[in-house]
């Protein structure tokens, strides 16, 4: 995995061909922006590793790869964004 402009890349996800933007496009699709990363609110640290914890937990959680398949986000990433929510209201 890495990132450029912005754009998360995951070039090991079995899912994707190519240069693959799932997390890119997880992101998109909520309320959180990759770029929120750099400059945005992040969560306290409770918060960040509750929220993982109940991912770990759910049927979503793709846990070789720690990313979430309803938003594609990196979970350990998300998680660290105040603003971030997930996608079916589970946190
Ligand atoms: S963000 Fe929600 S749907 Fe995705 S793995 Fe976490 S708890 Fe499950």
């Amino acid at each position: 995995m890495y990132s450029s402009g912005g754009i998360i890349y995951m070039l090991d996800y079995p899912d994707i061909k190519g240069l693959a933007s799932i997390g890119y496009n997880g992101f998109m699709s909520d309320n959180v922006k990759p770029w929120d990363l750099i400059n945005g609110d992040k969560s306290p640290d409770e918060l960040a590793a509750y929220r993982l914890e109940i991912c770990k937990t759910c049927e979503w959680f793709r846990a070789k790869t720690q990313t979430c398949k309803k938003c594609g986000c990196f979970m350990k990433l998300k998680t660290t964004l105040k603003k971030a929510k997930c996608p079916i209201g589970k946190w």
